[in-house]
């Protein structure tokens, strides 16, 4: 008998129980998958070649959470690029963003967006700013009934606009913008040639599938930017070791402290008994008792497979069938025998853009066409591509002279239309990735030793990610903040008594970030405390 079962040992989940297993409660993580981690792995998948598989690069991690699970002293250790960002561009020029170099390159391209760069800075950080100090916190929840349980959410909603107008009317205007309108609408607002547009805008597509040109993608472009590496803000960052790194750190974290982990667990449903959620049962029908549940699953997952649809209120359950899941990414891992050579900077020797994110798509309107191709055809005829390659930064992942990379591209549709399977097209559309590389640098398919291939369909398959959705429910206006997952519930809290949510289809939504775990955990907490959840002994 536990205090808390936890279905899924993704970083959340193990955020989650280390903060439960520190204040002195017994926890177990019930993971389907032989490691932890979720998405944030490191795996062998090529004899001798290791990588982060599916998330590659770090940044919004949680500076407190790193703290608190002393996850420097349990083996990780995270260093910055060189320089953020290298894209090499169809004219054969190329721009570097990063580094202390971003003014000189953009200046390149226009003397006038280069003397706009520190505004433009100055002002989206203002905002981020804003977003980082609530990502800790829960956001004002809706309710209904008694009077007095709307108070403290009042009192929450009146904290909150008091903050907001400490920005002034400006910064409040930046806000409203980045919250509402599209990155590229965004960007084409601030500067005027293209590179430095597809390299900031780049950020408002990832793991969104939408044309930049698309209302809410600024606010994926802000949700890419309020992070931070050993300090220094919107910087993004490799973990040695791998994603794998972060999460076997948790993992240690939360054991030291007394959590249990089981490894192949997968959880086929939570017990429910007289309305509340008593346990999880195991795949092989083995029930592991309770006095609270928190999930770490996509709430897709958790509601519509996990959770018998007799046990919810009515209009829940449609309202969940209605949570918009769907990336449009399709994720690739090489082994290769010698670092690509670009025709825009050549040159096979490692050098800092080789350790960049190399970001293959030269203008927003590229990448517009590349969501319009997905939607039409099924994936971009061209499609948008950043390659990392971890080695560059880290020769314990590969052997020496040789290297890894992750490709993560887009679009590709969640569901292929006509019918078709992702199981029938995965090479084919894999073989398109490796030659948009080529396109750049010519060298790239020769060097190949060994690939990995995600579909959507195998990172649903293989990581529980429903329709591939690498933040567990995209991050639209609609489903963020006090309205992720579902209005009513952005308290960590379902519908059903003694079931949580703590993964990333909560507030602050996707990424790897620890933040849903950290606050579900507080708010499991908090139950205890007040007397709703019994402890086990
Ligand atoms: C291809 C890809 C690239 C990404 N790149 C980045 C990046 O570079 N940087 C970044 O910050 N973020 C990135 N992300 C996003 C980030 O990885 C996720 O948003 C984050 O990992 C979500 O964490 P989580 O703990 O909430 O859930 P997950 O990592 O999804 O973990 C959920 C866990 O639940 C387990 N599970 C599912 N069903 C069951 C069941 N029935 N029983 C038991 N266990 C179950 C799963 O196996 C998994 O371990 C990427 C994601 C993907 C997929």
């Amino acid at each position: 008998m536990y205090d808390v079962a936890i279905i899924g040992g993704g970083h959340n989940g193990l955020v989650c129980a280390a903060y439960l297993a520190a204040a002195g409660r017994k926890v177990v993580v019930l993971e389907q998958r032989a490691v932890v981690g979720g998405a944030a792995v490191t795996e062998e998948f090529f004899p001798g070649f290791r990588n982060s598989v599916a998330a590659y690069t770090v940044s919004l991690l949680n500076p407190k959470i790193i703290r608190d699970l002393d996850l420097a002293t349990h083996g990780l250790r995270v260093v910055e690029r060189p320089i953020a960002n290298f894209l090499p561009l169809d004219d054969g020029r190329y721009i570097k963003v990063g580094g202390g170099r971003t003014k000189q390159e953009v200046a390149k391209f226009s003397a006038r967006d280069a003397a706009r760069l520190d505004d433009y800075h100055a002002r989206l950080d203002a905002v981020a700013d804003v977003l980082r100090a609530l990502v800790l916190e829960t956001p004002p929840n809706v309710v209904e009934g008694h009077p007095l349980a709307a108070l403290a959410q009042l009192i929450a909603t009146g904290r909150l606009a008091r903050r907001l107008r400490r920005l002034g009317l400006d910064r409040q205007r930046d806000l409203i913008d980045l919250f509402t309108n599209s990155a590229g609408g965004y960007l084409d607002g601030w500067f005027e040639s293209a590179p430095i547009k597809a390299a900031y805008g780049f950020d408002g597509i990832v793991g969104n599938y939408a044309s930049p040109y698309m209302p809410g993608s600024a606010y994926v472009l802000l949700h890419h930017c309020f992070g931070e590496v050993n300090g220094r803000r919107g910087v993004w960052g490799h973990a040695m070791g791998g994603m794998g790194a972060i999460t076997q750190a948790m993992a240690k974290s939360a054991t030291t402290r007394g959590a249990d982990i089981r490894l192949s667990a997968p959880v086929r449903e939570v017990v429910i008994e007289n309305g509340c959620a008593v346990g999880a049962r195991l795949d092989g029908g083995e029930v592991v008792r309770a006095s609270a549940v928190a999930a770490n699953v996509n709430p897709k997952l958790l509601y519509l497979n996990l959770v018998d649809a007799a046990a919810l209120p009515a209009g829940f359950r449609e309202r969940i069938e209605q949570y918009r899941c769907g990336s449009g990414t399709f994720r690739m891992n090489v082994a290769l025998a010698e670092l690509p050579d670009f025709s825009a900077l050549p040159g096979r020797d490692l050098a800092e853009h080789h350790a960049a994110g190399i970001i293959m798509a030269p203008s927003l309107a590229y990448m517009e066409q590349a969501y319009a191709d997905a939607r039409a055809f099924g994936w971009s005829r061209r499609p948008i591509v950043e390659l990392v390659i971890g080695s560059a930064m880290d020769d314990t992942l590969a052997p020496p002279g040789r290297h890894v990379a992750s490709l993560f591209c887009q679009h590709v549709a969640p569901q292929l239309p006509n019918g078709s399977s992702w199981d029938d097209q995965r090479e084919q559309v894999a073989d398109l990735m490796i030659a948009t590389v080529d396109r750049y640098a010519p060298n790239f398919s020769r060097a190949i030793l060994g690939r990995q291939i995600f579909t959507p369909l195998d990172l649903e398959r293989t990581f529980g990610l429903v329709g591939g959705d690498i933040f567990h429910g995209a991050l639209d206006l609609g489903q963020l903040f006090s309205a992720r997952p579902l209005l009513g519930h952005a308290d960590y809290r379902g519908p059903i008594a003694g079931l949580y949510m703590c993964g990333a289809g909560t507030h602050p939504g996707g990424g790897v970030t620890g933040a849903p775990g950290h606050n579900a955990a507080r708010e499991v907490l908090r139950d205890f405390r007040r007397g709703r959840l019994r402890r086990a002994n």
